[in-house]
């Protein structure tokens, strides 16, 4: 029996040459069939054992198989799986008081990944300016921000939406360069929306927006009337150490956006107002058939029952500093940047990252490598001391091996 179900296992070999036929060609892959995971750990076809240090892009932050994931998705999808929107469920009611409880107060919207939650983050913010007497409002983003791929997100997201070949883009985005308060101040204005941004810049390998900038931002939003959104779907869910990142900086968004760990590996993204947009979506403005169905929300609320405790986010803290220390330490390390376990590497420039990050895959590392000279580490919350240990130590057999 393979792990899919019914049919003889298939191999490596077997699975790429069904992909070559079969699948559109949007991703390159690493070189590996994984097929059962644990905690920390993962194993691939041929029982081969991998260190994650990538949690599915910050997805499985609790690690893989979750026992309190496990446990509230298996009692959920034997009891009830889905009804759609239009009827009452009580995971989702208890999970949208969960989230708007632990963070900005208002209501929240449930989508079914984090390009969806932005998408309504758009939708309130352009209705929100509607309402201003706004007509041709704009969104101002970083450059090198990501947002997304579905066609709002995407044209909030710069680098990808030059992208000719996919055009138009939806009009009303604008980018100023990344943490540029004098920029930042002079885009926004009269016909602002909102500025989107993301507190810590992931797929940009991992990029810390200064205070100075966020607080530019929000006196700019502050003075013109427009909403200050965080997309925190990769910050957010304990990953910097806090339950939501903008708790580590000085400021408060009106509107922020989750995705990736909330599910602890179910698909779910969310999209949670302050008071001050609550009220903007009315009936008819928005909808999702999935969206926050019962075993992806009672998913969350287990997710939310771990993560939000205060020891275990100490220990993010204390062991993201652990990690840097041992990777500062590195020969071939010029630096770290982050908070919490979000971490990305600076490498000698003459390093190809890509190589390196070629070389732990077949080392039993897990890591991405998000731009040249860059590798990103998101190890599962639950990462423990000797783990650190063992990445760090793998980290610099492959950087000493390869400048050899
Ligand atoms: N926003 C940020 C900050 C992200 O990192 C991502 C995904 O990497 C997204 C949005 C899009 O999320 P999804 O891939 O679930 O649509």
């Amino acid at each position: 029996m393979s792990a899919v179900g019914s049919g003889p296992a298939l191999g490596l070999e077997d699975v790429r040459a069904l992909e070559q036929r079969y699948l559109m060609r949007t991703y390159k892959r690493g070189e590996v069939d994984f097929v059962r995971g644990e905690g920390v750990l993962l194993w691939d076809a041929d029982g081969k054992e991998y260190l994650d240090f990538l949690a599915g892009i910050s997805v499985c932050s609790l690690g893989h198989c979750h026992p309190a994931v496990v446990a509230a998705v298996q009692e959920q999808a034997g009891r009830l799986m889905h009804v759609s929107n239009l009827f009452y469920t009580e995971p989702m009611a208890r999970l949208a008081e969960r989230l708007s409880e632990s963070s900005l107060g208002g209501r929240v919207f449930f989508a079914n990944s984090g390009t969806e939650a932005n998408e309504c983050a758009i939708k309130i913010a352009r209705k929100h300016a509607h309402a201003r007497g706004i007509e041709n409002a704009e969104i101002v983003s970083f450059e090198s921000d990501f947002h997304g791929r579905t066609y709002g997100a995407l044209s909030a997201t710069p680098k990808l939406a030059r992208n000719e070949a996919l055009g138009p883009m939806l009009p009303g985005f604008r980018a100023v360069p990344r943490g540029d308060v004098a920029a930042l101040r002079e885009a926004v204005g009269e016909r602002t929306a909102a500025v989107l941004i993301e507190p810590i810049q992931g797929e940009a390998g991992i990029v810390p927006i200064a205070d100075e900038a966020l607080l530019a931002a929000r006196q700019a939003c502050d003075e013109s009337g427009a909403l200050l959104i965080f997309d925190e779907i990769q910050t957010g869910v304990g990953r910097t150490g806090s339950l939501w990142a903008y708790e580590q900086t000085p400021v408060r968004p009106d509107v922020l956006t989750s995705a990736k760990a909330l599910g602890g590996g179910m698909p779910i993204g969310a999209c949670v107002t302050a008071p001050v947009a609550a009220d903007v979506l009315e009936p008819g403005d928005h909808g999702s058939t999935f969206a926050g169905g019962p075993v992806a929300t009672a998913a969350a609320l287990a997710v939310l029952d771990t993560v939000d405790d205060p020891a275990l986010l100490r220990r993010v803290r204390e062991l993201g500093t652990e990690l840097r220390t041992g990777l500062e330490a590195l020969d071939g390390v010029v630096g770290t940047r982050g908070r919490g376990l979000m971490i990305g590497v600076a490498l000698e420039p003459e390093l190809d990252a890509a190589t390196v990050g070629a070389d732990l895959l077949r080392r039993g590392l897990v890591v991405n490598v998000p731009a040249p000279s860059t590798l990103r580490l998101l190890p599962p919350l639950v990462v423990e001391s000797s783990h650190v240990e063992r990445a760090v130590g793998l980290i610099g057999d492959s950087l000493l091996g390869l400048s050899a």
